[in-house]
């Protein structure tokens, strides 16, 4: 039995393939039958281009449906799907190209489909479980960034598991306003709505009124935390805003306590935080009955094994499942230092476990900063602001910030225009990684090792973005 992902999925969609797939704001709709045809013409235009299974097949463009459609044909092809996010520059797409070696790079996924053979294709290419459906990327500390490679196994077992958690059924329908260039909108929510065959109310992203309209048809919704913090900044957001929406889904990101509890006294539900990473999907999750735990990402879900390295209560969440990537793309060296010698994934995040069994995360062991649910990693910001004229030395962190949970802060050595230089990081940067602030400073605080100690610079600053 075949067990590509694209058997199991297309399994569960609606006898009735009239019914739809996507909610379009416009009023539109497109159905499964358009969506299993789309994904088929897709999958006979890369089989007929000599596409092979194990081919990675690049993906750079807006939120679509054809990206979905493209998404579901890379699949059914058996070759492997690379989505890349939409923000990347030029040089940042060529070092993925480089990297990854696309047969294919899909920039306009409509006019990809308009080009394919109007006969879909009838089979789909049989892929076993281990086999590779996708590699996505995630930076490196070290300025270099790594491609995560999921299996279909990898990827059927969560969704499996995350169907049920979540007690998703064909009734339900999905608000999705996330990218799908990244794990959460592409495997978390789109796997779960697919599973069901359930209609997605289709946002290409988050705008506070269409987001307000999607809601009076939506059962569940999923975001990153700065979807609930601008949901809650809006005054007509209420309990009467949020019609049948059984479950409100948070993750990608740290929510913080306080807008759980607001979201509470104004809507009365809680939000259901879990917690999750491009190497392994969702790990933990607030339970969907029982108590959701404010600042608790929950329990390990089923199939997860979770413990905490090193003799401390808190320390390096390590993880074990079948969700567990398999490595790091041509990199497996780095792959070895990641995973420890009984097969658990070091995930770099620090957290503990309380006597319930709940998980707690206290932070990152990198220096990694997640603006608006992005990763930013502060080395590659450092590397092009040291570049730069005026610049003797740079020192990238993230501070807190009222709408992206962080805001990027470069603080520096030199000489410059504040506005001048961030201009110039964003040329060269995607917008979400370039500093929104930039603070002169004669020297950084190191330690005794020279090493620059961010924590100073975080204690120092910490109230950059904090609200008047
Ligand atoms: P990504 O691979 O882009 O999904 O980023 C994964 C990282 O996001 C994790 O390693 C965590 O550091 C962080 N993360 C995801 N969900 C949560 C959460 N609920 N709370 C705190 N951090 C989270």
């Amino acid at each position: 039995m075949s067990e590509n992902l694209y058997v199991l999925l297309a399994s569960r969609f609606p006898a009735d393939r009239s019914r739809p797939a996507f909610l379009l704001s416009d009023g539109s709709e497109v159905s499964y039958g358009a969506l299993e045809t789309g994904a088929g013409r897709i999958a006979a235009r890369l089989i007929a281009e000599g596409v092979q299974p194990g081919d990675r097949i690049g993906f750079q463009a807006e939120k679509s449906v054809e990206g979905v459609m493209l998404y579901l044909g890379v699949l059914k092809a058996g070759a492997v799907f690379l989505p890349l996010n939409a923000a990347y520059t030029q040089a940042e797409v060529d070092y993925f190209r480089a990297d990854a070696g696309p047969k294919l790079l899909v920039t306009d996924p409509a006019a990809f489909l308009a080009g394919a053979p109007a006969e879909p294709s009838p089979a789909t290419t049989p892929r076993r479980a281990s086999d590779l459906a996708a590699i996505l990327y995630t930076s490196g500390t070290t300025g270099r960034s790594k491609g995560a490679m999921l299996s279909h196994g990898n990827l059927a077992s969560n969704a499996l598991a995350l169907y049920d958690a979540w007690g998703f059924s064909p009734d339900d329908v999905l608000l999705h306003a996330l990218p799908i260039f990244h794990v959460h909108g592409l495997f978390v929510a789109l796997h779960c709505a697919l599973l069901g065959g359930c209609p997605m109310v289709w946002l290409p992203k988050f705008v506070d009124a269409e987001v307000l309209a999607g809601l009076s048809r939506a059962t569940v919704m999923m975001g990153v935390p700065t979807f609930y913090t601008r949901l809650l900044a809006n005054p007509a957001f209420g309990r009467e805003s949020i019609g049948r929406v059984r479950v409100f889904i948070s993750g990608s990101a740290p929510l913080l306590e306080s807008t759980f509890a607001e979201f509470e006294a104004r809507t009365g539900q809680r939000i259901l935080e879990r917690y999750g990473m491009s190497e392994a999907a969702i790990i933990t999750s607030n339970p969907l009955h029982g108590d959701r735990v404010a600042g608790s990402v929950g329990f390990p879900l089923p199939g997860v094994e979770l413990r905490i390295g090193g003799a401390e209560e808190t320390g390096v969440i390590q993880i074990r499942g079948p969700s567990v990537f398999s490595g790091y793309w041509r990199m497996p060296e780095k792959t070895a230092e990641e995973f420890t010698a009984d097969g658990f994934f070091i995930t770099g995040d620090v957290g503990r476990r309380d006597p319930d069994g709940r998980v707690w995360i206290s932070g990152r062991a990198k220096d990694l900063i997640i603006s608006g649910g992005y990763n930013v990693y502060p080395k590659e910001v450092e590397l092009v602001l040291d570049e730069m004229p005026g610049v003797v030395e740079s020192a990238v962190i993230g501070l807190p910030h009222p709408d992206f949970g962080e805001g990027v802060v470069a603080v520096v050595i030199g000489q410059g225009q504040e506005p001048a230089l961030i201009a110039a990081a964003r040329a060269q940067l995607a917008a979400f990684k370039a500093p929104k602030r930039i603070l002169f400073v004669t020297e950084l605080p190191r330690n005794a090792m020279g090493k620059v100690q961010k924590n100073l610079l975080r204690q120092t600053y910490a109230d950059l973005f904090a609200k008047s």
